[in-house]
C-alpha cells in the first residue's frame, strides 16, 4: 500500500471552496480521501467540489466565527461519513495595511478574532472530542492543523490583529500536540509565505509591492495553491504518525533570507 494512500479517511478543511484551502483538498481527494470543504459562500463552494478528484468529497455552508454554524457543519458531516480523522482550519480574512494600530477599531478587532482565532477553536473542539471517543473505542488516529502565517513570526505593520491571531494558533498547536498525543493525535501549524489567492491579489497585482517583495523570496516566485497539496496529504498519512508540534514554513525560503 502506498505510504500515502488516504481511502477510507474523510477530512475537514474549512476555507476550502478557494486558494490555500482548496489546493490542500485537491490533494488530500487525489490521494483518495473524503473532504468536506466548508465556506461562507454556496457558489464558491459548488464551483470548488467541481474540482476534486474524489466523488465522495462535499461541501458545506458555514461561517467559522458562528459557534452554532460550527457546531452544525461539523454534526452534519459527521452523520454523513461515521468518523472524521483530520480537519484542517484553514479559513481565514486579512486585514494588512489598512489602517495603524493606533486608530484599530474594537469592531475589526474582534472581526478579526472571532474568524481567525474563535473560528479554528470551534472546529478543533469538535474535531478533538469526536477524535478522543473514537480513541477510546481502540481507534486512535486524528490530524489537527491550523493554517498560521509568517505574520505570527515577523513585525507585521498595520497587521497586529491578524498577526496576533496567527500566533496564538501557534502556542494552541503546541498545546494541544502535546495534550491529544495520548489518544494518537497529531497536531500541525503551517505558514504559508506570500501566496497567490484572493486574499492576496491586490498586492501581487502591485508592481511597487512585487518589485520589493520578490527579490526576497529564494525561489524568486509567490507560492500558489497547488504547493499546499503535498503537505496536507503527509500530515493526514500514517507516515506522519511520529511528527507532531511542528511549524511547517511553506514560503520558498522568505522567512530564511
Ligand atoms: P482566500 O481568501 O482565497 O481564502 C479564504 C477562505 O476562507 C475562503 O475559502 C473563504 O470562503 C473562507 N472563509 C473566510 N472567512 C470565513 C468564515 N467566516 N467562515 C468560513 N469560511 C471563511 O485566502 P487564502 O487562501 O490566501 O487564505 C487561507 C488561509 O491562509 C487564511 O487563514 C490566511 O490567513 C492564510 N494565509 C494566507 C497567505 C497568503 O499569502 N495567501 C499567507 C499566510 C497565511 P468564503 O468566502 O466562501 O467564506
Amino acid at each position: 500500500m502506498s505510504l500515502f494512500d488516504l481511502t477510507g479517511r474523510v477530512v475537514i478543511v474549512t476555507g476550502g471552496n478557494g486558494g490555500i484551502g482548496l489546493g490542500m483538498a485537491q490533494g488530500l481527494a487525489a490521494a483518495g480521501a473524503s473532504v468536506s470543504i466548508w465556506g461562507r459562500n454556496a457558489e464558491k463552494n459548488a464551483a470548488a467540489l467541481k474540482t476534486l478528484a474524489n466523488g465522495a468529497c462535499e461541501a458545506r455552508v458555514c461561517d467559522v466565527a458562528d459557534p452554532e454554524s460550527v457546531k452544525q457543519a461539523f454534526d452534519e458531516t459527521l452523520a454523513r461519513y461515521g468518523r472524521i480523522d483530520g480537519c484542517f482550519a484553514n479559513a481565514g480574512i486579512g486585514g494588512g495595511g489598512r489602517r495603524s494600530f493606533l486608530d484599530r477599531t474594537q469592531a475589526e478587532w474582534r472581526e478579526m478574532f472571532a474568524t481567525n482565532l474563535d473560528g479554528v477553536v470551534q472546529v478543533f473542539q469538535h474535531a478533538g472530542r469526536h477524535m478522543r471517543e473514537r480513541a477510546e473505542k481502540g481507534d486512535p488516529f486524528g490530524r489537527l492543523v491550523a493554517t498560521s502565517s509568517l505574520a505570527s513570526i515577523s513585525g507585521t505593520a498595520r497587521n497586529e490583529h491578524y498577526a496576533a491571531t496567527k500566533g496564538a494558533l501557534n502556542s494552541i498547536i503546541r498545546a494541544l500536540a502535546v495534550e491529544l498525543s495520548r489518544y494518537g493525535v497529531t497536531a500541525h501549524c503551517i505558514l504559508p509565505g506570500w501566496i497567490r489567492s484572493e486574499m492576496t491579489h491586490g498586492l501581487m497585482d502591485n508592481d511597487k509591492f512585487v518589485a520589493n517583495v520578490m527579490p526576497r523570496i529564494p525561489m524568486r516566485r509567490f507560492g500558489e495553491p497547488e504547493d499546499f497539496a503535498a503537505i496536507a496529504v503527509y500530515i493526514m498519512s500514517r507516515g506522519s504518525s511520529y511528527h507532531t508540534g511542528d511549524m511547517f514554513l511553506v514560503d520558498g525560503g522568505y522567512a530564511i533570507f
